[in-house]
């Protein structure tokens, strides 16, 4: 059975060590941002820095791991219909729906929906760096570093899989960024698998 997270919203929750984490797009063109953090100490948290130093890659598919800032294992990807997801940009918040957008009454975005959800856990918004971010799609260019957010790849049902290295607490939500979704918010699912 698959829970729902409802457009522009998040979850918290543990994940056991070996546990899997399916997370799905049920409409398509929907990012998720993942936060996990080791639950025996929540000051270790996932590094993008760390992963694209071990990996020497900065897109992640099966088969790659997601590191801490101490450099331990902490998720590794098993299956991935999508191929394409960003763990550059920190998530989306307040102040990027002020500066980007120029709101003046801005949503709270991921980062507000990830601190009020990890708030039961001890986790406050300084100990939540640049998540991963499942199905959003930045290209890059390599030669001036330049980089444009584009509509998510994922079409209905497109999903991840997770493994957990370590006893994790993960922070998921339905992002919240009109331009990472394509401009329409719409739910995520996910699912725990023994
Ligand atoms: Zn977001």
């Amino acid at each position: 059975m698959s829970e729902v997270i409802p457009p522009r919203s998040g979850r918290a929750f543990r994940l056991g060590k070996g546990a899997r984490l399916k997370v799905i797009d049920p409409q398509g063109e929907q990012v998720a941002d993942l936060f996990a953090a080791f639950a025996g100490d929540t000051a270790e948290v996932m590094s993008s820095g760390r992963t694209f130093d071990y990996l020497e890659k900065i897109y992640l598919s099966v088969g790659d791991t997601i590191y801490s800032n101490r450099s331990q294992p902490l998720l590794t990807i098993l299956e991935d219909t999508v191929g394409r997801h960003d763990f550059l940009l920190t998530p989306c918040s307040a102040d990027t729906f002020r500066i980007i957008y120029g709101d003046r009454d801005p949503h709270r975005g991921c980062l507000g929906n990830l601190v009020e959800a990890l708030a039961p856990y001890g986790i406050g918004a300084n100990a939540i760096p640049a998540c991963f971010n499942i199905f959003m799609n930045v290209e890059l260019d390599g030669v001036t570093g330049k980089i444009a957010v584009k509509p998510p790849l994922s079409k209905a049902s497109g999903f991840i899989v997770f493994r957990a290295e370590q006893d994790l607490i993960i922070g998921l939500t339905a992002c919240s960024a009109p331009q990472s979704n394509n401009y329409s918010f719409k739910p995520i699912e996910f699912e725990i698998l023994p």
